[in-house]
């Protein structure tokens, strides 16, 4: 089994995931007392939202590069950003180390297109909804049409994140405002649903509507366990 690092903390709360998917994954393949080998780098979140809100990429990029070096130290043979929204600095992480990233939005392309959707909706940070980084990606290097939500339904999508998810609060009315978001998404045109930002799951689930949802954080942990395994 590879080892796998994990830089987590952005936020906490789906590191916690991050960490019970990667555990639960290896356990259903190998059974028994197996568990993932796995090395956390775990960030102060309130330095990386200082940064992300002063629009101050570098130095984010930089604590990131950190922390990359850090897990390759502690033995990882890839790493994943347990966040969509940080891999607006996925490069220079990238280029801190000698291990290969598990790119988040190469992960969730490849489950779209083996389930053959080529029309999607977003939601995410506003960072992640409004730039390239992360649609561009899925557009060019996959070929998925990306459809993101109004100027009013982005704020609301950002503003829950970081004043609720982030925070460990989970309330109804969030929940259906993202749900009469993702509807609307859906009769715009898209065939399914991103949930582009770790900790949205933790709000929805795909029992709380019938457009198919893909939630970013399970498919980058059945990634990297299937990567660690392979
Ligand atoms: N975890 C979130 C994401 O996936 C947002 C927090 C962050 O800015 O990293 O984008």
């Amino acid at each position: 089994m590879k080892t796998i690092g994990l830089l987590g903390g952005m936020s906490w709360e789906s590191t916690v995931s991050y960490y019970r998917a990667i555990n639960s994954g290896i356990k259903d393949q190998l059974g028994g007392f197996h568990s993932a080998k796995l090395a956390l780098y775990s960030v102060d979140f309130a330095e990386i939202e200082t940064l992300q809100s002063r629009g101050d990429w570098q130095q984010a990029g930089v604590i990131l590069a950190q922390a990359a070096q850090a897990v390759e130290a502690a033995g990882a043979d890839f790493f994943l950003i347990g966040t969509n929204t940080m891999h607006k600095v996925a490069a220079q992480a990238e280029a801190a180390v000698s291990i290969p990233l598990l790119h988040i939005a190469d992960a969730t392309a490849a489950q779209l297109k083996a389930d053959g959707v080529e029309r999607v909706g977003l939601l995410g940070t506003r960072f992640t909804m409004q730039q390239d980084f992360y649609k561009g990606r899925l557009t060019d290097k996959h070929g998925i049409r990306v459809l993101v939500p109004d100027e009013n339904a982005q704020d609301v999508i950002h503003r829950v994140i970081y004043e609720e998810l982030c925070q460990g609060k989970i309330s109804d009315s969030s929940r259906q405002a993202y749900v009469k978001i993702i509807e609307d998404l859906s009769a715009g045109g898209a065939q399914a649903v991103i949930l582009g930002c770790t900790e949205i799951a933790l709000l929805v689930s795909q029992s709380d509507t019938a457009i198919p949802l893909y939630d970013t954080t399970a498919i980058h942990a059945t990634a990297a366990v299937k990567l660690a395994l392979a």
